[in-house]
């Protein structure tokens, strides 16, 4: 929290600020930097007492615990256009994505990711089957026996050149494709059903937070883009790491946690905390059913929920430590409620103590909805036979449900949401733009890069112009 920074006082801190950013999710913050580098005074005010909303980190028994989980594509062009983020340290998921199927397993592994498998090839190896195994076999074997759940060679072959060729695609041919339900895309052209069914349906699932694959294929090819040109990523030190770089370059008093924003003007805004700031431009940086209550009439999208589930393993040395590695372990075989796991602390060992495991599950779709007592009596033992170890003596750190974790895209979906509701007053967040992280970071950029533009000042947030960002 930042509560230390002195607070605005009502009495005779007015006027002092050019633009409040309400909220200090990813997008308040990182408007908050391009608004400060432009030579803007800024205030940005935040309900919660810690900054970060829905990329916060909790820390418990020494275990760090992410509201979301959120895998990042080392592929991001967000990251180095916002100030702040270029020094950013990503931890790999080295071992690559699992897929799992009853008892079979295929490794899929992009031709950038940091470690690649021997034999890979400029593009993916696969592993035969784990079957009770706790280690892979066959590992760089492209091609491995695989069965019939997740396909043979040949379809690994077709599988690996589709990847490829989509990490070789422009953002404008993308663009340029029919717009269809991700369920439909292109990309899913041209493989047998048992690949798509198998793992390319899960991965894009995962990718999307949306099993359903309902959200617009212009934003699934570009997050399976993402994956097949980096692969994926976590923050070193938790989700939190993001808005943290971020706040740590803001002048000190910037940000204050614990204020609620209760109405808005295009000069001033209503706290329950400070009464009334003013200021030249207000810019809402919400999730969008908050946006909603302030600027009545703002279109509320629909959401897919997620549920996080968080499980410690004490005893390193046991037998219960899944002997996955940092890899992504998907259930293509849908046999319970979690659409995919990791072992969190192998990525990235900060997020445990040493000789500790910290196992992070995730819940897509209608399962999300669950009651968390009895969601996770199934999950526990669904993750037995994903990770192929005991856990009974798991310990159940945390489970968190998210119902609005992550705003519906489907198609028509407009990227480029307007940002400017009118002169002084300005909106952006993961519903202004894709319905992600990258999403909530760029719909920042445009906004600091409209209110600049009004207030006209010719210093430009950093980056390309936006007409050239992909
Ligand atoms: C469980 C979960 C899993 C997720 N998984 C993924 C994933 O796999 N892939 C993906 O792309 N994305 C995922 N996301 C979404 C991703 O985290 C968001 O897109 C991103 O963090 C949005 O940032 P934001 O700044 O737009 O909004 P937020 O992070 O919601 O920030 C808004 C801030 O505004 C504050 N606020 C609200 N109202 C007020 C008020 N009246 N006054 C003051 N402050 C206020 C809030 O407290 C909050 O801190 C997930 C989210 C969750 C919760």
């Amino acid at each position: 929290m930042l509560g230390s920074a002195p607070r605005p006082n009502p009495g005779t801190d007015r006027d002092t600020t050019d633009v409040v950013v309400i909220g200090a999710g990813l997008a308040g913050l990182a408007a908050a930097r391009h608004l400060t580098t432009a030579g803007l005074r800024v205030t940005v005010l935040e309900a919660a007492e810690e900054i970060g909303g829905r990329m916060a980190t909790e820390e418990v028994d020494g275990y760090r615990l992410d509201h979301s989980v959120r895998p990042l594509s080392a592929d991001w062009p967000e990251l180095s256009r916002c100030p702040g983020l270029e020094e950013l340290v990503l931890r790999p998921f080295s071992s690559g994505v699992l897929v799992r199927a009853g008892d079979r397993t295929l490794r899929v592994v992009p031709p950038r990711a940091p470690r690649p498998l021997m034999g890979a090839e400029g593009a993916y190896a696969a592993v035969g089957a784990l079957t009770g195994a706790r280690r892979p076999t066959n590992v760089g074997a492209v091609g491995g026996t695989l069965g019939t759940t997740l396909g043979g060679t040949l379809d690994l072959a077709r599988l690996r050149a589709q990847l490829a060729r989509l990490a070789t695609t422009s953002t404008r041919r993308l663009r340029a494709r029919p717009e269809l339900p991700a369920s439909r895309a292109p990309v899913l052209r041209g493989l047998p059903p048992r690949t798509v069914e198998g793992v390319l349906r899960p991965l894009l699932g995962a990718l999307l937070c949306d099993p359903e694959l309902t959200t617009s294929s212009r934003v699934g090819d570009l997050a399976l883009r993402g994956f097949a040109r980096g692969g994926l990523c976590l923050p070193r030190g938790g989700a939190s790491a993001l808005p943290r770089a971020l706040a740590a370059g803001l002048p000190a008093g910037t940000v204050h946690t614990g204020v609620r924003v209760t109405s808005v003007a295009v000069n001033a805004v209503v706290t329950r905390e400070l009464g009334t700031l003013r200021c030249r431009a207000v810019l809402i940086a919400t999730g969008a059913r908050d946006a909603a209550e302030l600027l009545p009439g703002l279109r509320v999208p629909g959401f897919h929920p997620v549920t996080v589930l968080h499980h410690a393993v004490e005893d390193a040395a046991a037998d219960a430590v899944p002997a996955t590695g940092p890899a992504l372990v998907l259930d293509a075989g849908r046999s319970g409620p979690v659409a995919y796991s990791t072992v969190a602390s192998a990525v990235d060992p900060s997020r445990a103590r040493p000789g500790r495991a910290l196992v992070t599950s995730v819940v897509l779709g209608p399962a999300a909805a669950r009651p968390p007592a009895g969601l996770e009596r199934t999950a526990r033992a669904q993750l037995a036979r994903l990770y192929g170890v005991p856990t009974g003596r798991w310990r159940l750190l945390a489970a968190r449900h998210d119902p609005w974790a992550v705003p519906a895209a489907p198609p028509p979906h407009d990227p480029r949401r307007s940002v400017r509701v009118l002169y002084g007053l300005y909106v952006c967040g993961d519903h202004r733009d894709f319905p992600d992280a990258q999403g909530a970071l760029r719909s920042a950029r445009r906004a600091a890069e409209a209110i600049r533009r009004d207030f006209g000042i010719r210093t430009c947030p950093q980056g390309p112009p936006l007409s050239a960002a992909a």
